[in-house]
């Protein structure tokens, strides 16, 4: 079984409820952060967890609002890991990731200084294993295999979608997309998808082009459905709101999905839970 618990169903756009974009995935006893937007580690905690007990920071891109905390995961998973010899924290992502790695802690170089000098057991500063990539298998370790493919979010390039096995359950995460056949395939026989969202309905009308080019790069509802039941998935679980899903708004858009998608939608707030068990995938892959 794999757990999908979405930390924050927000957009760019600041809303008092919703976090920023970010999903824990618990696959046996690993767990993975999948983005990190605002708030994320507010989330992470009322989901039981925290940056110390992360397997692995996986980023689908680099877009402000799914790394917005990463500096926080950072610093905070190194504060608050206790013991000798801490596990760098792998963190995979697309190229580029690196970079933006190595500019978050030397934004933080101030802070990192004075705690090495105040705290005799902080020894040397965060340690990270950061892992290019935008094809294949990225982990495999005590059962959790995980891979990555391309995925369509242009001009922002290159994105990656992840998937991750577990004891014949799977989940993949798209990230922002539009419809691509990579993300088909990665998706092809999975047991659930987690794809984040917008209603082009609502969006078309705000008189603000710039909030109208968000139509250009990611899915509508009914595209994420689409490549939901083009891939056989039993459940398909939307996050990423744009725009933030108005409260007693849930079933208009779990009906614009159902349009495309007629097996099991899941949707809501920040901490919404969903159990993905094997066999849920309606057209298994090969
Ligand atoms: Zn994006
Ligand atoms: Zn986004």
């Amino acid at each position: 079984m794999i757990e999908v618990t979405l930390l924050g169903t927000g957009s760019p756009i600041p809303d008092p409820d919703r976090a920023g974009p970010s999903t824990l995935i618990r696959a046996g006893d690993q767990t993975f952060l999948v983005d990190c937007g605002r708030g994320v580690l507010q989330r992470l905690a009322a989901a039981g967890s925290g940056a110390p007990q992360l397997s692995a920071l996986l980023l689908t891109h680099l877009h402000s609002d799914h790394i917005a905390d990463l500096g926080d995961v950072l610093i905070t998973r190194w504060i608050g890991t206790f013991g000798p010899d801490p596990t760098p924290l792998p963190i995979i992502g697309p190229p580029g990731t690196a970079e933006v790695v190595k500019a978050m802690l030397a934004a933080f170089g101030h802070d990192i200084s004075y705690r090495l000098e105040h705290h005799a057991d902080l020894t040397e500063p965060p340690r990270v294993q950061v892992h290019e990539y935008t094809d294949g298998t990225v982990w495999d370790e005590a059962g959790v295999h995980v891979r990555v493919s391309p995925t369509d979010h242009r001009p922002v390039a290159p994105t990656i979608a992840f998937r991750v096995d577990h004891g014949g359950a799977s989940v993949v995460l798209a990230g922002d997309t539009v419809p691509c056949a990579t993300l088909d395939a990665l998706t092809a026989g999975a047991g659930a998808l987690v794809h984040t969202a917008i209603r082009r309905d609502l969006i078309e009308a705000v008189p603000l082009q710039r909030v109208r080019d968000i139509c250009d790069y990611h899915s509508t509802v009914e595209q994420a459905a689409d490549t939901a039941a083009r891939a056989g998935v039993g459940i398909l679980i939307l996050t990423h709101y744009v725009p933030a899903m108005a409260p007693g708004t849930e079933d208009q858009w779990r009906a614009l999905a159902a349009t495309r998608f007629d097996r099991q939608i899941e949707l809501g707030n920040d901490l919404h839970r969903v159990q993905v068990h094997p066999g849920v995938c309606v057209k298994p892959a090969g």
